[in-house]
């Protein structure tokens, strides 16, 4: 005769909360499918394993703070000539994560820049990477009142740690001097160590302008451009699309020139 409470707390210890949660319904079936018991204890840890990269993930989904849920499989490269499907199927890997690498991806509003970033945001935390997406507008905030608080190096400890930082909408608003140089200090944290991914509006010829200081934005460029890729997303938005189709809108003469430099 077992104890099935003895079995239960070993299970327990060793943490093996996925086979003792459903044991009856796990032994059922290796008995049912014959099962040697090398086959059975196989068969046990995978679904162990299985629960736990499950958590894992929604784990890190939950902590990467992504503000939509958009996938790759959702984008219509079709619609969107001026991307490489291969090279965005090269960055899903991860692999450039792994190497501490940046990314960043400019173009005019609403050609999917967003979308992309999220996508290989969660293609990033299903590899097993801590990812933190934010706007740059909250950033900046957060990184101002940390510096006035007097808690500037607690932040930046807490901003290098994710494994890939998702900045989006950089840009769209100019930033104030003294935020430039508190982000400067930020990538310069994460320099070849973790990665960044930007989004933004303006080439990085205009980053002089969006940063409000030439010098920092040379400081920061230097280094996010040393080990990167730069996909320029050229054409219409997406967005408006439908209304374009109904003939609500004219189709936009030619695409804002957006230079890329890598
Ligand atoms: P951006 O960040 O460049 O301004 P978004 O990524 O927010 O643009 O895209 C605007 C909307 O259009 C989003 O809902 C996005 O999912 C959708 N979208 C943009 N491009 C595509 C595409 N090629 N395929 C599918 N949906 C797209
Ligand atoms: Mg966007």
């Amino acid at each position: 005769m077992i104890d099935a409470d003895r079995l239960d707390e070993l299970l327990t210890r060793l943490r093996l909360t996925a086979i003792r949660d459903q044991l009856d319904s796990l032994l059922d079936e290796a008995s049912r499918a014959q099962m040697t018991l090398r086959e059975a204890l196989l068969f046990l840890a995978e679904r162990e394993v299985a629960r736990r990269d499950t958590r894992r993930i929604q784990m890190g989904m939950k902590l990467a703070r992504f503000p939509c849920v958009r996938t790759l499989e959702g984008f219509d490269f079709d619609a969107q000539p001026s991307i490489d499907p291969g090279q965005i199927r090269d960055l899903s890997s991860g692999r450039w994560i792994g190497h501490g690498q940046a990314l960043l991806l400019l173009g005019p509003p609403g050609v999917g820049k967003t979308h992309l970033a999220v996508a290989l945001g969660r293609e990033a935390v299903d590899r097993g990477y801590t990812v933190l997406f934010t706007s740059a507008a909250a950033l900046m905030a957060g990184l101002t009142k940390a510096h006035a608080d007097g808690r500037l190096e607690e932040k930046l400890l807490q901003l290098s740690k994710p494994k890939l930082l998702i900045i989006d909408e950089l840009g769209y608003l100019p930033l104030e001097p003294a935020a430039a140089h508190l982000f400067f200090q930020l990538v310069s944290r994460r320099y070849e160590r973790a990665s960044m991914l930007i989004t933004s509006n303006r080439p990085v010829g205009e980053w002089g302008q969006v940063f409000g200081d030439a010098v920092a934005a040379t400081a920061i460029l230097d280094r996010l451009l040393h080990h990167s890729q730069v996909i320029t997303i050229r054409g219409d938005s997406y967005r408006l699309r439908d209304k374009r189709r109904s003939g609500l809108l004219q189709k936009a003469a030619a695409p804002t020139p957006i230079t890329s430099e890598s």
